[in-house]
């Protein structure tokens, strides 16, 4: 006897009908009207079953802290970082675990189940490293929590910062990060790029660095990325996050850069919701956007992912942990509005940051892990339009969190009905 049969699903790929059987938490068959008994079933209802969201850049030893001490008065990101560090030395560690876990509830409720999380080691205290080695045990039940090493206040500025990167990696940190545009200098940017690669390939790490968070098109730190990761055979292993220079990069110089990210296989994390609001602030009109060259970059064949990169902290006011808001702001900052187009924003947030992150068995396949969320939309595209309901998220093969469906009832001139926001002009 099986665990878990859903029957009627919708896939991501396109096709409909479809039953998925569940067995120790692994998805054992796949395909039309399955001819198998379970100790449980759940009727899909022709919805979409997708596997579940993935963050593949996230801070979750900021989150929630909105407000504390003050707000964000310039919008930038050289204020939320000072902002930080007026937090930091009030920091406890009960809170950052307290928080943590309580975004760690909006992400599971919202189909969200793998997180890549910068922690910051530039606090000699380590406070918050520990906060989130923790919530990582406690949560791996139900969410992966995958950590990386980040020296916010720069690798070579901050004194200290590469003991305290190394001890963070020691007492289990899972990745090496960095941010070489907040050097002091672009020459120290680029030393510390080479002595992070250079660390993580010693170590068998993966590296994940704040790259080119800027308006400023000479920050070119992901051309050294890119160079180091091929110099040390990290091809695969590597991301750029942010890279938003290459909003205002001159475009002779990008069309030699983009081969060369594609050639050294480094990840690409775009994270829309933040950059469209902390980017552009010393324009006046024309006022730029802030996200990197997210089509270009996915047509070259490189893998690029959309972060949520904050909720309720320094640098950003909003969020709720909803992976389909995201996807929507990238296609939009990104006017990626054709139907590949919008159907490659679901996977920006599912199977592209699977593969930075190197997560397991991610996937509806036999011989998946049996993760998954059962979204109120018939596909992809829809799913995001809708910013779907998430009828049910699975771990391992058991519900843990259920939505009711969105609906409406409407009373107009008297016919009472209900509202069906699904519509689908080219089918016949
Ligand atoms: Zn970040």
């Amino acid at each position: 006897m099986h665990d878990l049969i859903i029957r009627n699903v919708n896939l991501v790929d396109g096709r409909c009908g479809q039953d998925v059987l569940i067995g120790a938490g692994r998805i054992v068959a796949v395909g039309p009207a399955l001819d198998a008994t379970a100790s449980g079933t759940l009727d899909g209802g022709g919805n979409l079953l997708s596997p579940p969201f993935i963050d593949a850049h996230f801070h979750m030893d900021s989150t929630l802290t909105y407000g504390m001490p003050r707000v964000n008065q310039s919008g930038t990101l050289l204020e939320g970082i000072a902002l930080w560090g007026e937090l930091k030395p009030t920091l406890v560690q009960d809170a950052i675990v307290e928080r943590a876990l309580a975004y760690c509830d909006w992400a599971v409720a919202k189909g969200l189940l793998a997180i890549r999380s910068h922690v910051d080691v530039c606090d000699s205290r380590l406070l918050a490293v520990e906060a989130l080695l923790d919530v990582r045990a406690r949560v791996k039940p139900y969410l992966d929590l995958q950590l990386v090493a980040f020296p916010q206040d720069g690798l070579l500025r901050t004194p200290g910062t590469l003991a305290n990167l190394r001890r963070a990696l020691a007492l289990g940190v899972d990745v090496v990060g960095g941010i070489p545009h907040f050097e002091r200098t672009m020459a120290d940017g680029a030393e510390s790029v080479r002595i992070l690669c250079e660390l993580a390939a010693d170590e068998g790490r993966l590296v994940d660095m704040h790259c080119d968070e800027t308006d400023d098109p000479l920050s070119r730190h992901i051309e050294t990325l890119a160079f180091w990761t091929q110099r040390l055979g990290l091809q695969g292993r590597v991301t750029g996050s942010h890279l938003t220079s290459m909003h205002s990069m001159d475009n002779d110089y990008v069309s030699k850069l983009i081969p060369l990210i594609r050639d050294a296989q480094v990840g690409v994390v775009a994270n829309p919701l933040i950059n469209i609001t902390l980017q552009g602030r010393r324009d006046t009109y024309p006022k730029r956007r802030g996200m990197t060259r997210v089509p270009e970059l996915m047509a070259a064949g490189v893998d690029v992912a959309f972060g949520h990169d904050c909720v309720m902290d320094p640098w950003y006011a909003l969020g709720s942990a909803d992976m389909l808001e995201v996807a929507s702001m990238g296609l939009h900052v990104g006017q990626m509005t054709s139907a590949a187009g919008m159907r490659s924003a679901f996977d920006a947030v599912t199977v592209n940051p699977a593969r930075i992150l190197h997560l397991d068995g991610y996937g509806i396949a036999p011989g998946c892990r049996a993760d998954a969320v059962l979204l109120q939309a018939h596909d992809p595209t829809e799913a995001i339009r809708l910013r779907a309901a998430r009828i049910a998220v699975i771990r391992a093969g058991k519900i843990i969190a259920e939505s009711p469906a969105s609906a409406a009832m409407l009373h107009i001139e008297g016919r009472p009905s209900r509202v069906d926001w699904t519509h689908r002009p080219n089918r016949t």
